[in-house]
Parts: C-alpha cells; sequence; structure tokens
C-alpha cells in the first residue's frame, strides 16, 4: 500500500520498470512441489523441466543454466507457432481502454495489473529482442533485457490474473490478454516455475482422472452416497451407472461436484434430472474430471487432459457426452478441442432422446452442456417444474467468464432460472460478456493467498451486494464448479448472507416427478433430515 497504487491515491514516482517486485507471505501462491514437477515431466506429451525446491521468497530462484536462453527461444518458438501472439505483441497502441476493466486492478489498486501494463512485461522483452525499435532505442522503444527482476515479475503478475478476458472485451483491437498470461506461464514452466496449486491437480488428473487423485472406487462411492442422499430427501431411488459401455450417453463434470459443497448439490440436481427423464447415460471413473488445469499451463497438457474425455467416450462406444457445470472445460472445448483434438468425428452430433432437438452448435465437439440440455426439456414441456419448492430461495444469476465469454452461453440458464426461481440481474455491466470474474480462477483458489483473492473479487461482490440490498437477494447461483468454490469464500467475506449454488441444484429442488415420496423441504436438496 505504500507503492503507486489507486486504492490510495500515491503517484508513481519512479518508472514501471524500475520497481521491483518484492515476494512476502501472503502476495504469492506456493510454488509447485518438486515431486509433483517430476512426475509431470516424465510422461509423455508433456514437459515440465528443471524441477527443484525453490521459494519465491529467495534471492536466489535456482533457475537453470541459460534460463535466459531457454525463455528467449521458448519466446521465439511461441511466436512462430501462435499467430495472435504475434499480433498481440504488435498492435496495442496503449489506449488504456482495458486499463481499468481489470478486477485485479480495481481491487489491488497496483498499476501493473493494469491488463495494457502486464501484457507490456512481455511485450518489453519481446521488443527488446525480436523488434528492430527496440534493438535500436532500446528503453526509448519500450524495451527491456530479461533479466531475473523481470523474470520474477512475471512470476508475480501472471499470477495476478484469472484469464477472464474482460479486458479483451472493452479492447478496440480485440487483444487477448489471457492469451499473454498463458504465454507467460508457459514460459516460466520451461524453467521450473509454476505454483502447486495448478500443477498438483494437473498431475492427479494425469494419473487418476480427477483433480483430487481420488481412485475409482471412491469416485463411485461418492456419487452412490449422493444418490442415496437423493433417495432419502425425495423417495426417488437414482439408478445410475458407472463405465457401461454401449449407454447412450457420457456424462462428464467436474469432480468438485460430487465431493464438495456446495457442488455436491448440483450434483444432486443431475442425478434427479436424468432419473426424471429416464435418461440412457452412464458416470466415468476414468474420464471423472470435466475440468481440465491444464489449461492453466501449458497446450500440451490442456491437449492431454481433453484428450481422457473423448478416450472414453470412445472406449464406451457412447453416442456423445453432455457436460456439467463447470467453466473451464468448457472454455477448452469451445476455443481449442477443434484444432487440439478434434473433431470427435467417431461421435455423433447430439441429439436429445427426449425432445429430438438437435444441437447443431456441437457438431463438431460432440459435447452438449447441461444448461442447454435442460433448457430444451423446459421448452418443450418435458419437466413439471414447482417453483414453489424454491421459495426460500431469491437468486441471482453469475455468469461464469468461460462459459459467458468464451462460449457465449448466456440464455440458457436464465431461461432455466425463469422456470425454477424468482430472480433478479445484477448491474449490467457486470453480467453477460461484461461479467466481472471470482477472482481466484485459473488455479488461484488457493488459501495462501486469501486477501489478494478477496480483493480481485470485490467487484463481483460489490455487485452482488447491490442486488442483496436492495433486492433481497440471498443466492448467488452460477454453472461454474470453480465459481462454486471460490464465490463461497468470497461471499463470506464481503455478503455472509448470500450463499452460493449451480443451477442444477435449483433444477432438482423444483422437479416434480412420478412416485416421488418428497419430505417437506425447507432447504431444498440441503435440508437436514
Ligand atoms: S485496450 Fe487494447 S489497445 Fe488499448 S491499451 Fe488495452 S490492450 Fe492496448
Ligand atoms: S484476462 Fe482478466 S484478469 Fe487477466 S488482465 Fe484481463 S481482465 Fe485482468
Amino acid at each position: 500500500m505504500q507503492g503507486p497504487s489507486l486504492a490510495t491515491g500515491a503517484i508513481p514516482t519512479r518508472d514501471w520498470m524500475d520497481i521491483p517486485v518484492v515476494f512476502k507471505e501472503g502476495n504469492y501462491a506456493y510454488p509447485a512441489k518438486k515431486d509433483k514437477v517430476e512426475y509431470l515431466n516424465s510422461q509423455n506429451g508433456l514437459s515440465f523441466p528443471n524441477a527443484r525446491e525453490w521459494s519465491p521468497e529467495d534471492e536466489d530462484w535456482k533457475l537453470p543454466e541459460g534460463w535466459k536462453e531457454i525463455i528467449i527461444s521458448g519466446l521465439r518458438e511461441r511466436l512462430a507457432k501462435f499467430r495472435s501472439l504475434k499480433i498481440f505483441m504488435d498492435c496495442c497502441v496503449r489506449c488504456g481502454a482495458c486499463a481499468d476493466k481489470c478486477h485485479f486492478f480495481l481491487g489491488t489498486g497496483d498499476p501493473k495489473n493494469m491488463p495494457v501494463l502486464r501484457a507490456e512485461l512481455l511485450r518489453s522483452v519481446y521488443r527488446n529482442d525480436f523488434t528492430l525499435a527496440g534493438k535500436i532505442l532500446g528503453k526509448m522503444a519500450g524495451a527491456r533485457e530479461m533479466t531475473v527482476g523481470v523474470l520474477k515479475e512475471w512470476f508475480m503478475y501472471s499470477y495476478q490474473c484469472t484469464e477472464c478476458r474482460r479486458c479483451s472485451v472493452f479492447c478496440p483491437y480485440g487483444i487477448d490478454t489471457a492469451e499473454v498470461t498463458m504465454m507467460l506461464r508457459e514460459l516460466l514452466h520451461l524453467v521450473g516455475v509454476g505454483i502447486n496449486w495448478i500443477l498438483e491437480p494437473v498431475s492427479n488428473s494425469n494419473r487418476t482422472g480427477n483433480h483430487m487423485g481420488l481412485q475409482p472406487h471412491t469416485f463411485k462411492d461418492n456419487v452412490d452416497f449422493l444418490a442415496d442422499d437423493v433417495e432419502n430427501l425425495t423417495g426417488i431411488k437414482i439408478n445410475h451407472t458407472f463405465n457401461r459401455k454401449g449407454a447412450e450417453i457420457l456424462f462428464i463434470t467436474p469432480s468438485a461436484d460430487v465431493f464438495a459443497e456446495p457442488g455436491l448439490y448440483t450434483a444432486m440436481g443431475y442425478l434427479l434430472l436424468f432419473e426424471a427423464i429416464g435418461l440412457d447415460y452412464t458416470w466415468s471413473t476414468y474420464a471423472s474430471e470435466g475440468g481440465n488445469f491444464g489449461l492453466f499451463t501449458s497446450n500440451e497438457a490442456m491437449k492431454k487432459l481433453n484428450a481422457k474425455m473423448y478416450a472414453e467416450a470412445k472406449r464406451l462406444g457412447v453416442k456423445y457426452i453432455i457436460g456439467g457445470e463447470c467453466g473451464h472445460m468448457w472454455r477448452v472445448l469451445h476455443q481449442y478441442m477443434d484444432t487440439m483434438n478434434g473433431p470427435a468425428d467417431f461421435l455423433e452430433t447430439p441429439v436429445s432422446p427426449i425432445t429430438g432437438t438437435v444441437f447443431k452448435n456441437a457438431a463438431s465437439t460432440k459435447m452438449t452442456h447441461i444448461s442447454e440440455f435442460t433448457a430444451d426439456l423446459i421448452k418443450n414441456g418435458k419437466l413439471k417444474l414447482d417453483k414453489s419448492r424454491n421459495s426460500h430461495v431469491k437468486a441471482t444469476y453469475h455468469d461464469s467468464c468461460n462459459t459467458a465469454r468464451a462460449m457465449g452461453l448466456m440464455e440458457e440458464p436464465r431461461y432455466i432460472l425463469d422456470h425454477v426461481v424468482d430472480w433478479v440481474e445484477m448491474p449490467e455491466n457486470t453480467i453477460r460478456e461484461q461479467t466481472f470474474c471470482c477472482g481466484s480462477g485459473t488455479g488461484l483458489n488457493t488459501d495462501e493467498i486469501m486477501e489478494l483473492r478477496m480483493r480481485s473479487g470485490l467487484p463481483r461482490a460489490n455487485a452482488v451486494k447491490h442486488v442483496h440490498d436492495k433486492k433481497g437477494v440471498n443466492m448467488l447461483s452460477c454453472v461454474c464448479a470453480i465459481d462454486r468454490a471460490t464465490l463461497t469464500s468470497l461471499m463470506n467475506y464481503w455478503n455472509p448472507d448470500v450463499r452460493v449454488c449451480g443451477i442444477s441444484e435449483l433444477v432438482g429442488n423444483a422437479l416434480v416427478i412420478d412416485g416421488e415420496n418428497r419430505a417437506e423441504l425447507d432447504d431444498g436438496l440441503r435440508t437436514m433430515v
């Protein structure tokens, strides 16, 4: 707070390039454990070299011999491979339209959290080594050499960006700073600099199929427990299956939905919905994770984790996949799947077996979103819904960055809400394409940076507070598992009267099913009986 800051009004007295980063407990996420990095580096198709013990607070980060050349040649390679990166490096006119659109800047007041300056951390090195003006004019052209100080700055600020892409909505040139952050993180991994809260889930997903490292029997037990809970509450027996060859549909959701609150209630909603319509589907204990933390590390890791879902669909011989309420799973699906692993021609274009609707938007990915699927059921009158069963809820809807900005899923969740609950919108400039991030996405949902997370989540929390104070909102609904986890902490801090839920939980609450023997559920599927 003593440096240049929007919060205190202190004006910078030095050029941004001359202000070094200072690491102290609480302002950085812990580095990846050596054994996790070693494991990942030993896996086919992945490269995570230079595993070691190190700490951001140490002067010496024990970088490998020739680290600077590793970074510069890594950058050269990526400039040749990703045309978008080259364009983003060249075309920023420093208009500043993106500056105050980032929740990290709004929450911390740190100028280096302005998207334009975040990208400049990389662009300055790019200019120095890859442009004529930078080579001749140096600092006058905004160029600077790659140094240990620059590398430390990259680490600090690439992990103070949730790759939410809000800034890109406002950039007249469409510069996507999230992709710049992705490149910064990839380059840092080349010299063994990464954080544990991302690399451990990637390692677990690669090994057992899900972030927590749950083994098949544990995953199955957890879903079974949820099915038992649903039966106790509603009298409806859930007939779910695992790894069933010949099922029509493979259902994949973030593993957080089957082992952590409040996602558990979302998963109970899925189970009830599928039972209500008699869907021929199966869970998989191998593709037991929809989330893809590879997106937060490297393109190779993202590709490998995405491929697992399709390998399982092929093995089981299903027609297509329904995906649960997740954020980054859908970003990977919609932005990268086709060129990484697709098109998945061995599957069929999703067709709802209940309504006959063809999901043409999923013609190449062969994967349809649970909200699209549910909204279609409602539209065709296939669900009996009793809104009064959600009378304890006054909801609002948080557009998850990835589902809203990356895949354009904005109407279906709202259509569902209209039919299952009384709800209101948050202010216009905080929803849909302009939605504010939860503040802890891209693997930043870790407790050692809690203050930073509460700061970066402030713009979202502020909009929720508005509808809580003015309209009596007590529930923040969303369609993302990371959001369900991160928004819960955020609400506990900023708006303790507001709880967080998935849309499918509200659907499960409202569903009326033939043969049910439902107790009085004052708190819907959360009711303790
Ligand atoms: S809005 Fe776009 S062009 Fe303007 S400063 Fe930001 S990134 Fe650069
Ligand atoms: S992608 Fe999101 S977090 Fe990153 S700079 Fe842009 S607005 Fe900020």
